[in-house]
């Protein structure tokens, strides 16, 4: 029999073993279909071909998985690599075998070391497929074992991209879908190859040391047993040398030599149920002696892959660390296979989880939506899938899990995208802290909102968590967007005023429409502000568009002609007869009618500006108000405070709000502030909200904007304010 024959005749009894009704026939046309395929083909180690596929198909039936899936290991490289057609296999063998062999397919044509740009698109489309059918990953991680088992065959230069790759996206990946073995053996053969001499010497020492270890395992599992036979637990007791790579971590990151490294054990303790977890547990503290910080509960709060164990370090009977992992049987095999579990074979069929949501996947997806640059995502995809984890309280006690590092602001995202958007302050435990406060387990924390607040671009730096990152992102490439937009438009007003025209003139003679649509092909008028916002249409164009090149100069003067006597003649009007001074000068005089514009009741000093009202003389915005940038700019005429009236004690009037925790007596501590800056009150309004906060609304009369600036600072700095805000409406 050749060693494919033999590994075949494995794989069938593998099959057989947990699926003892599985159409044999079915398995063995696919392996003699691929056998076919792959003809006079060969492996790197001069094998044929077909020991390959038949390998990874055993793979996948050691996971118990489904007929499709075991027959996808078996068929997984002849569309690639031979001549078969999709249309063939699923002729052959059905449409969901066609279409995991096609996933696979694709997969297989992905290369990640190339620019990182291309590998983060990459990456992205692994994980979308894998949304469609976690099935095509499974067989894309078998078939990556069964390279990376062979992979002494190959050059030393591909031995080293293909470890790292495997290391860097393959091994976690595994992890992440909870099947522990498959993360275990990727990890130590990645060692093998990219740190031969380490590896070498791991296991040299390892193998130096097994009569000693043997000897050290069977007497503390007697020892664990007995213990726990006195309290009648039921246990299954194992102990192993940890793997190699877990190792090599824990020695790089302690800087210590193999020697140092006592806890090179991990002791396994499966019993019945979860209330004889915690009571071995106790039986074991009882014995010996726990280390600090070093207990994990990992039932209470399984980790995102589904993991649960309970974990802690006690120090042995010769004073050396030994680790110990208690869990259930089912806890066992969720550790083992995690993910693939979903399509075993278990009481009679296969699950039928192939559409199940797994929230990982939903995760990754969320942020695909979010994130249009590909090297982003392969950034925030590498965070999540390496950090640690912490686990953190709601003031209800509900449980989050963020990244090791996480923030307050990340938090707030995981609640919610709007209490992360309107995040303003955070208490940790009951106490404030800064929002770049990094995260501990237990910590109980509170987010303080505030409907004005907004994500600054700093938060950048702050957060851990990519889908914080992806939402706060959002916000500021729409912030952007809406300045650019404001931008745009006065810049079209400004670049076409001085030849008579404004955006609602040309808007009314059909060349506004002409201009974007026809010239500029913009889908929108918007987009051509935009464009023109972020400099990449330039103003020149416009006025070529709309006044031709020889007829400029002459529009110029014709403009300029009309815009005086309008001017002049409005203004004449407007005159007012009274001899007080005005606040306002308009065109430098101080004595036309004006009104402030209710919307934004400007305060001397703001930045302000005026348009001419047929009868009623001027009324005069702050310049950011949308009330005047909606206005027609034609009939904008400069204006500016007028020094001497100001320092007449002019007053006007402003409202703030001020949003505050909800605490007895702080109405009359703002009073008191407020009067303390010479500012009058003309009228206070307090309300509470539902979560113990208070909004506190004062209409103040003030001179001018340093005076209003000087009380917004003042009640800022009180205790139980959380924002001020001047409400402009
Ligand atoms: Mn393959």
């Amino acid at each position: 029999m050749t060693e494919s024959q033999k590994a075949f005749e494995k794989l069938k009894t593998v099959v057989r073993g947990y699926f003892p009704d599985a159409p044999m026939d079915l398995i063995e046309k696919a392996y003699v279909f691929a056998e076919r395929a792959h003809g006079k083909q060969k492996r790197s180690s001069g094998d044929p071909y077909i020991i390959h596929p038949t390998e990874v198909a055993l793979s996948l039936a050691e996971m118990h998985l489904d007929l499709s899936t075991i027959m996808t290991g078996l068929l997984h490289d002849t569309v690639e690599d031979t001549g078969v057609t999709l249309e063939t296999i699923e002729i052959e063998f059905g449409k969901d075998v066609a279409e995991l062999v096609d996933g696979v397919t694709k997969l297989s044509k992905i290369t990640f070391r190339t620019t990182e740009e291309k590998q983060a698109e990459n990456f992205r489309k692994m994980i979308i497929a894998m949304a469609k059918d976690i099935r095509v990953i499974l067989v894309k991680l078998a078939d990556r074992m069964n390279n990376m088992r062979t992979l002494k065959y190959l050059a030393p230069e591909k031995q080293q991209r293909i470890a790292q790759e495997t290391l860097d996206i393959y091994a976690p990946i595994a992890n992440r879908l909870g099947i522990g073995w498959m993360k275990i053996e990727l990890e130590d053969l990645c060692l093998r190859f990219l740190h031969p001499d380490v590896y070498q010497k791991l296991s040299d020492l390892v193998q130096k040391k097994k009569g000693e270890r043997d000897k050290f395992i069977d007497a503390f599992i007697e020892q664990l047993k007995a213990d726990l036979d006195e309290y009648e637990i039921k246990a299954q007791i194992s102990g192993r040398a940890k793997h190699f790579f877990s190792i090599y971590k824990k020695m790089d990151r302690r800087k210590v030599d193999f020697e140092q490294i006592h806890d090179l054990i991990a002791f396994r303790i499966v019993v019945e149920n979860i209330t004889e977890c915690y009571k071995a547990l106790g039986v074991i503290h009882a014995a010996f002696k726990p280390i600090p910080g070093r207990f994990k509960d990992y039932i209470a709060m399984p980790k995102a892959n589904n993991y649960q164990s309970l974990h802690t370090t006690v120090i042995g009977n010769d004073g050396d660390r030994v680790e110990i992992q208690i869990r259930t049987q089912e806890m066992n095999s969720v550790a083992e296979s995690g993910i693939a579990a979903h399509w075993k074979y278990k009481e009679g069929r296969f699950g039928s989880n192939a559409k199940e949501n797994v929230e990982w996947v939903n995760r990754l997806l969320e942020w695909n939506k979010d994130l249009s640059d590909p090297a982003e995502f392969l950034e925030t995809v590498k965070i999540d899938l390496f950090a640690e984890d912490v686990f953190v309280f709601t003031p209800n006690g509900e449980v989050k899990e963020l990244p090791y590092g996480a923030t307050p602001l990340d938090f707030a995202y995981a609640v919610h995208t709007n209490v992360g958007n309107t995040c303003v302050g955070a208490k940790v435990n009951g106490k404030i802290v800064p929002l770049k406060y990094r995260l501990k387990s237990g910590d109980t924390i509170e987010i303080v909102t505030s409907p004005s607040g907004v994500p600054s671009k700093d938060w950048l730096k702050i957060v851990k968590t990519s889908r914080a990152k992806a939402k706060i992102r959002a916000v500021i490439k729409q912030q952007e967007r809406d300045r650019a937009l404001q931008i745009g438009k006065e810049l079209l007003e400004k670049s076409i005023k001085p030849y008579g025209l404004s955006q609602s003139k040309i808007e009314k003679s059909g060349d506004f429409e002409r201009l974007w649509k026809d010239h500029f092909e913009m889908r929108s008028p918007d987009e051509l502000f935009i464009g023109l916002g972020y400099g990449r249409i330039f103003p020149e164009k416009i006025v070529e568009f709309l006044v031709p090149k020889d007829a400029q100069e002459k529009k110029l003067e014709q403009a300029k002609g009309a815009d005086e006597t309008f001017l002049k003649k409005v203004l004449a009007a407007a005159k007012r007869k009274t001899e007080s001074k005005n606040a306002i000068l308009v065109a430098d005089q101080d004595d036309i009618l004006i009104r402030f514009g209710r919307c934004c009741s400007p305060l001397p000093g703001d930045s302000i500006v005026g348009f001419i009202t047929r009868g009623r003389g001027v009324t005069v915005h702050t310049a950011s108000c949308t009330k005047a940038l909606d206005n027609d700019q034609g009939r904008r005429v400069d204006v500016q405070w007028n020094r001497n009236t100001m320092a007449n004690g002019l007053r006007r009037q402003v409202r703030i709000r001020i949003l505050c925790l909800d605490q007895a007596g702080l109405l009359a501590v703002m009073s008191q502030t407020i009067s303390a800056c010479n500012v009058n009150i003309s009228s206070a309004n307090i309300r509470t909200t539902k979560d113990k906060k208070a909004i506190a609304v004062f209409d103040v009369e003030v001179t001018d904007i340093s005076q209003l600036m000087k009380v917004t600072s003042a009640l800022e700095g009180k205790k139980g304010v959380i924002s001020v805000e001047r409400v402009k409406s």
